[in-house]
């Protein structure tokens, strides 16, 4: 199937990036390819894309064999995407409105993966609803995203560094974050100040008698003041430096020092919030 370039999908639709809706596009279709490659094979697999802007990853994902929705907010893309759904018969649906603001599982009513050029600006804000909540495992199969490079390490973090916190606890503790690849500023037009990299997250199998609400609870806590000793930064939490004995975890240990699984021990040890 050919396509017209994406250059020349922009320059017709008059779609120059806004800065307010943190549009960076991508045009270089071999990169956008590898990018849908990365969920693995989505031929007839439904696939939510948030933020399709002129249809770049779209149209890769399309390419894959997906049955792709995708929901934009911003209007004047809507043409540029119609055409493209034109040359992909009943395989786009695309969705005006504010991805913030949709419930997914219930748009999609079937499993799906998540790909997304995500807008920066509420990439974090969505990433955190997938993997929050206390129905585990979700509908969702995978999330293949594009992070800023220090947002990205901060989800695939190890113990032991300073990247390490709450993203890579929630990111973590019930799944597995990979970094899939990383991805030149030039790649983008117009380019972002920073580097990006693309994370890749499945559901793992959720550990028994841990309420997400208590994890959430104990990390917000534990890394409110990572410099402190945990007695010290879990004070406030009632049975939290008791439960850390109970466990073996020295409380004069700082946060960054425990594993995923410390944290989660500790929040079955709590009990439901
Ligand atoms: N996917 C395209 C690409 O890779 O070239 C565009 C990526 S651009 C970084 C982000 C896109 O998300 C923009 O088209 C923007 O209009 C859209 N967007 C921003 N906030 C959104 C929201 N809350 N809901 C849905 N789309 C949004």
């Amino acid at each position: 199937m050919s396509l017209p370039p994406l250059r020349e999908v922009i320059a017709r639709h008059g779609l120059s990036a806004s800065k307010a809706l943190g549009q960076n596009f991508l045009f270089d279709e071999q990169l956008l390819d590898r990018i849908a490659a990365i969920p693995g094979d989505l031929s007839d697999k439904a696939v939510l894309e948030v933020g399709p802007g002129p249809g770049g990853l779209t149209r890769a994902l399309l390419r894959a064999g997906a049955r792709v929705t995708a929901i934009e907010m911003d209007r004047r893309c809507l043409p540029a995407l119609a055409e493209l759904g034109e040359a992909f018969p009943g395989k786009l649906r695309v969705i005006e409105g504010d991805a913030l603001a949709i419930n997914h599982a219930e748009l999609m009513g079937e499993p799906f993966a998540i790909a997304s050029n995500l807008p920066y600006n509420v990439g974090t804000a969505l990433f955190t609803r997938w993997l929050d909540g206390e129905g585990w495992p979700p509908l969702w199969t995978s999330l293949t995203l594009m992070f800023q490079q220090e947002v990205a390490q901060r989800i695939v973090a190890d113990p032991d560094s300073g990247a390490y916190g709450r993203l890579a606890v929630l990111a973590q503790w019930r799944s597995n974050a990979r970094l899939a690849m990383k991805v030149h500023r030039s790649a983008f037009t117009p380019p972002p100040k920073v580097m990006s990299a693309i994370v890749h997250v499945t559901p793992a199998a959720m550990p028994e008698g841990v309420s997400a609400k208590r994890l959430a609870q104990v990390t917000e806590a534990a890394f409110g003041q990572r410099r402190k000793m945990l007695r010290q930064s879990l004070k406030g939490l009632p049975g939290a430096v008791e439960a850390l004995e109970g466990l073996g975890i020295d409380p004069t240990r700082r946060a960054e020092t425990l594993a995923v699984a410390d944290f989660v021990a500790l929040a079955r040890k709590l009990g439901p919030r």
